[in-house]
């Protein structure tokens, strides 16, 4: 009798049955329990079932992208200037997600994928571009480097090892990874070393750019779950790219020379008149064609497979001072974000940020420079203004100058 008694008090799981002691715990609603096992089925469950009935459904309708030129309006916000990067990309990834809405059906015309190659000096904003666009996507997306790949079999990164990190971001549900977008930084660096193919070996050029090619192209690819090497013991998850949208970025150190090339011996030939259209020599970025690509090294198939080829301009000095406020997190946005929570109101005398940037052109340091150099101005503020009962403070450019007098020059080069 008693024990009856405590069996119909005791609380137990009303799916499967379980007693509270019996099971990890329990979760009580208003008539009944459900305990933790029960809770992850039901969970799966849940998720299976809404996959079944919205088959195609990406988690996103077309009317509610953003629209090529609202992409844009967004990249305004963080990146100066680049407008025809920032178009190209825009484009790219609507396109993309057009893609992804296609039905598969058999007479229909399937709009294939345009991977795209961003070309320009370090530090113009490849990766700010990449980063920025990042947030306002609706597929998983991640930034991995080319440097650390190699050829199978050597030492360093499988080429697969590139899709890792997309898993990841997609918490390893492979059906998002295969429509996420993968920017590859510095596809430069698995260039070929020379316009000929070599005989002997080049582990990190032309083999990867071979093992690269399968990516671009679409494939199942086995990716290992953690990433580094593929051990016989990993267990690899198969990837299919087809749908995966590859961006990839590059400094092509030197590349306006080959540039230069082909526009003067075009200039010299047949066409001569027809062509002598002025050239700016201190933009030649904007004249990239695919064949200085393959002078620069990558292989022909590589550069069909990224039929988007868009650039980035040397940023000018009207540029950097842009760049120094303007953002919608600029640098200087960001300290005076800083010491408004010590509730100080930092200023700038106007001439302060012309100094900036007289420095980072001065010393060739760049978009990347300028934080450095503010740094450095900014530094003993920073130490001394949160223990003073200050509610304001104006960097003068005399202070400024003063700071960077003391400062070691070729610590602000190491950017
Ligand atoms: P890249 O990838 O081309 O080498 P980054 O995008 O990493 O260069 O740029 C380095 C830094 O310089 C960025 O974090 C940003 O602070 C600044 N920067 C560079 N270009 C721009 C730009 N066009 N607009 C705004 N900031 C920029």
């Amino acid at each position: 009798m008693e024990n009856s008694k405590t069996s119909r008090t005791r609380k137990k799981c009303s799916f499967c049955g379980r007693f509270e002691n019996e099971v990890g715990f329990l979760i009580t609603g208003v008539n009944g329990c459900i305990c933790d096992s029960c809770a992850v089925q039901a969970s799966e469950i849940v998720k299976e079932t809404a996959k079944q009935m919205k088959p195609s459904s990406m988690g996103f309708e077309m009317h509610e992208l953003p629209k090529p030129s609202e992409i844009k309006n967004f990249l305004d916000q963080y990146v100066i200037g680049q407008d025809d990067a920032k178009k190209y990309l825009s484009v790219a990834v609507y396109n993309h997600y057009k893609r992804l809405m296609q039905t598969t059906d058999n007479n229909d015309v399937e709009i294939e994928k345009s991977n795209i190659i961003m070309v320009g000096s370090t530090g113009t904003g490849k990766t700010l571009l990449a980063r920025t666009i990042a947030k306002l996507l609706k597929v998983p997306f991640t930034i991995v480097d080319a440097t650390v790949l190699t050829e199978a079999g050597y030492v360093g990164e499988d080429i697969e090892s590139l899709l890792t990190r997309l898993l990841q971001v997609a918490d390893y549900n492979v059906e998002e990874a295969e429509r996420g977008i993968v920017f590859i930084d510095e596809i430069d660096k698995i260039a070929r070393k020379g316009d000929n193919p070599s005989i002997t070996r080049d582990v990190s050029g032309e083999g990867v750019q071979q093992g690269l090619l399968k990516l671009l192209e679409g494939s199942v690819v086995n990716v290992p779950p953690q990433g580094g090497r593929k051990h016989p013991d990993q267990k690899m998850i198969a990837v299919n790219t087809k749908n995966i949208l590859f961006i990839c970025g590059g400094a092509f150190d030197g590349i306006e020379r080959k540039i230069a090339q082909r526009l003067n011996t075009n200039v010299v030939g047949y066409n001569s008149v027809k062509e002598s259209v002025k050239i700016d020599k201190n933009n030649m970025m904007q004249y990239i064609a695919p064949q200085d690509l393959k002078s620069f090294g990558l292989i022909p198939e590589i550069i069909g497979r990224l039929p988007i080829l868009t650039y980035l301009n040397p940023l000018d000095r009207n540029a950097l001072r842009q760049i120094l406020t303007e953002p919608k997190n600029s640098i200087i946005k960001q300290y005076i974000k800083l010491l408004e929570m010590d509730r100080v109101k930092l200023q700038f005398q106007p001439e302060v940020f012309e100094y900036i940037v007289d420095k980072a052109i001065e010393y060739k340091l760049g978009a990347r420079g300028l934080r450095s150099i503010v740094e450095t101005i900014m530094m003993d503020i920073m130490y001394d203004i949160p223990s003073q009962d200050i509610s304001e403070y104006v960097v003068t450019l005399d202070y400024a100058k003063e700071q960077m007098s003391k400062a070691n020059i070729s610590r602000l080069k190491n950017v």
